[in-house]
């Protein structure tokens, strides 16, 4: 048997044809027409889903069960899509319009638990029970293996770890508090605070690296400055790193999860920039030493979504 995972993001949708140990057989995806409303996404997804099991030649019945990732508030249990961040998915009965057009067993969940469940099925987090899957972009998303299956609260929004308060009074997040976790450990916040830096030196070499525009900055662009030993990325480096280690030390107390799988591009630096240090930080601030948690880069990429969709069956 086969499955299809679907990863449905703001800018692309991809699917794939994904076998029992959590490979990637075929992968098809088109960019998001921004005209269609859900219904539209919808027909879409089915044949997006129908391609990649035609060009595998995998009949249709040969397929298991279909499942998609959203960036937003699913509910499985109605198979509606209640909202989304900049996507026309609103109370969206997801798995009725899909299945309107091919009857399959069809799942729905979020994309940082379907990046959890890539991680734990095929990827970093193979063999980790309990696995978090903390994923560093616009803001924070996490996810959780817990016994086998994936953790979501009693109603889908457990696992919310990007809006744990670290800091009381602190940066106001769109959730509506402040001093969320993703204000501090996100790329978004990575990018803030370089700017910030900058403001306050204009000598930093981080003015070169981006052409002198503020609005240039990326994620990276303080780890490329801290490899030039330039002391404003490194300062910047340091207190991203001494938030980012906060959310997690908080995770490994509460939790005290086999491992942490840090994904998203801030993942991909260089180990002696973030996930030395980091681990360094979250080892001090670990409650019980003895048994630490790894705290790891996450291995499939952008794969984790697709994956981890596929698998949603076995894991909700
Ligand atoms: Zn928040």
């Amino acid at each position: 048997m086969y499955y299809v995972g679907i990863d449905v993001g703001g800018t692309n949708l991809v699917a794939g044809l994904v076998d029992r140990e959590g490979s990637i057989l075929r992968k098809a995806g088109v960019p998001v027409d921004k005209s269609l409303d859900g219904a539209g996404l919808c027909r879409q997804l089915v044949r997006l889903a129908v391609e990649v099991c035609r060009e595998e030649g995998v009949a249709l019945d040969q397929i298991q069960a279909v499942g998609a990732g959203f960036p937003g508030l699913v509910d499985n249990r109605t198979g509606v899509v209640v909202q989304t961040a900049n996507m026309p998915f609103r109370d969206t009965p997801v798995r009725q319009l899909f299945q309107q057009e091919w009857d399959v067993p069809f799942f729905l969940g979020n994309d940082a638990n379907c990046a959890a469940i890539g991680e734990y099925w095929a990827g970093a987090a193979k063999g980790c029970d309990p696995a978090v899957v903390v994923t560093l972009g616009t803001g924070i998303g996490s996810g959780m293996v817990v016994g086998g299956r994936l953790f979501t609260g009693y109603a889908n929004s457990g696992m919310e770890a990007g809006h744990m308060i670290i800091q009381p009074g602190g940066v106001p997040c769109g959730c509506g508090n402040h001093g969320c976790w993703e204000q501090y450990g996100s790329a978004t916040a990575l990018i803030r605070m370089t700017r910030q830096a900058m403001e306050q030196d204009r000598h930093s070499v981080l003015w070169e690296l981006c052409g002198g525009d503020l609005s240039k900055v990326q994620g990276r662009t303080a780890f490329q400055g801290a490899r030039q030993g330039d002391g404003a990325a490194l300062r910047v480096l340091e207190n991203y790193r001494q938030g980012l280690s906060i959310g997690l030390i908080d995770l490994v107390n509460i939790l005290q999860p086999q491992i942490i799988c840090l994904g998203g591009g801030i993942s991909n630096a260089d180990d002696d920039l973030l996930l030395t240090p980091l681990r360094e930080l979250v080892k001090k601030g670990s409650y019980d030493k003895s048994m630490p948690t790894r705290l790891e880069r996450a291995a499939l990429g952008n794969d984790a979504g697709v994956v981890g969709a596929a698998l949603l069956c076995d894991m909700i």
